[in-house]
């Protein structure tokens, strides 16, 4: 094994000159086969689904990559699709900005390549939304590339069978990896063997070495994993850095009207871009005045809030359900403003097969006002509401505060 001995972020490594033949043996019996993505050359396929699968478990992909093959079976038929389609199938997925560049990314690939996506790492990484790891991927398991990947999983087993040091986020320490990893690539290697080493790398992170439960016993590597021989499965790698990460607070409207509910887009760029959602407000004065402007009664207690915990900041996002218009005047100027301001009525329940968490979570619980709704975000690990309080949203006691912290799980690398 050739590992940069210059390296300050890897002071002793072991050798393991067989990391990739024990890696390849070991996917070959114990790693993943018929996952949907797999078993072809078809870089379309194998595109969509690394895109999906950045910082997603592959049990939420499967259904999302299932209905956007349905919809879109080729590269062309997704460059030509309204950009609202694309989105629509996106939402709950979560990082919507990979929506927006799966989306450019099939245009580009028609327009520039042909139709065809190119074979090598540069030029795939040229392509909107696909970084250097992602392009690694598809290169190797549609071309046979030799090319490594390094994703959140594959960091973690390289901290840990290496005993690399440092938060693999930091760049020293993540250039260090990306040499090391290039250092195990498989030599003499057939398409296949490449397939399996990168399937390989993907699977023993997501299954056998995972985050909080590696399974040392079963592991190829357990006599040489400096995790292992020394005992620091928890330590390595080593966690992110503590940083306060602050508190964002937002307001939205639900504002029914018989069975239909009024929706506005978001911008594109920014959290839940291009999706629709329920009207928002700078705070809860403007939100009340926008519930005035429609002619609803804004006096209707507010849903707790519910607070969204995203990678660097907390969104708590207090919700105004506003009762049913009453009067045929009221209503038609309701219409009539929807339209002048950019806004749609639409059926609660077509507005919930959509399935967007941008507040959309929220229709159940405005009509129950007790329901139990989380965010259908896939990146979001929002806490689950609570049943409507009496009191206003800005001043939530120290019970619900408490309530709202509870429950928090780690967001996963991917492919869980
Ligand atoms: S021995 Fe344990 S910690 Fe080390 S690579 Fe294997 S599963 Fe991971």
């Amino acid at each position: 094994m050739s590992v940069p001995a210059s390296s300050t972020v890897f002071p002793r490594i072991p050798t393991l000159s067989d990391f990739s033949v024990r890696l390849i043996a070991w996917q070959r019996e114990h790693g993943r086969h018929d996952l949907p993505w797999q078993n072809t050359r078809d870089p379309y396929r194998i595109w969509l689904s690394e895109i999906m699968l950045q910082q997603t478990q592959v049990s939420t992909v499967i259904p999302y990559y299932a209905r956007f093959l349905a919809r879109f079976p080729d590269v062309a038929a997704l460059a030509a699709a309204p950009a609202d389609d694309v989105m629509t199938l996106w939402a709950g997925l979560g990082y919507y900005t990979r929506a927006r560049n799966l989306h450019r990314c099939a245009q580009v690939v028609v327009e520039q390549h042909g139709g065809r996506f190119p074979e090598s790492v540069e030029a795939l990484a040229e392509l909107p939304g696909i970084g250097r790891s992602t392009a690694a991927a598809i290169a190797s398991f549609a071309f046979g590339a030799r090319a490594t990947i390094l994703d959140g999983n594959v960091k973690r087993v390289l901290a840990r069978v290496f005993g690399v040091e440092g938060f693999p986020g930091e760049k020293k320490v993540e250039n260090g990896m990306w040499l090391l990893a290039e250092s195990l690539l498989p030599v003499n290697a057939t398409d296949d063997d490449i397939s399996a080493y990168t399937q390989g790398l993907m699977d023993f992170g997501a299954t056998l070495c995972a985050r909080g439960k590696p399974d040392c016993v079963r592991c190829p590597f357990a006599v040489d994993c400096v995790a292992n021989v020394t005992g620091r499965q928890r330590e390595l790698p080593a966690a992110r850095p503590k940083k306060t990460v602050p508190t964002r607070r937002t307001w939205m409207l639900l504002l029914r009207d018989g069975d239909t509910v009024m929706l506005e887009k978001r911008p594109p760029s920014g959290i839940w871009g291009g999706l629709w959602s329920l009207p928002e407000a700078a705070d809860e004065a403007a939100l009340v005045q926008l519930a005035r402007d429609f002619g609803a009664t804004a006096d209707v207690s507010p849903l707790a809030p519910l607070t969204h915990v995203f990678t660097h900041f907390r969104l708590d996002r207090g919700v105004r359900p506003c009762g049913d218009s009453r009067g045929r005047a009221r209503r038609r100027h309701r219409m009539d403003l929807a339209e002048r301001t950019g806004r749609v009525w639409r059926a609660r329940a077509r507005a919930q097969a959509a399935r967007s968490p941008a507040g959309l979570a929220d229709l159940n619980a405005g009509a129950t006002a007790a329901d139990a709704a989380a965010c259908s975000d896939a990146r979001c690990r929002s806490v689950p509401r609570r049943p409507a309080v009496p009191s206003a949203f800005a001043a939530p006691s120290a019970r619900q505060a408490a309530l709202r912290t509870d429950g928090s799980t780690p967001m996963s690398d991917r492919r869980a």
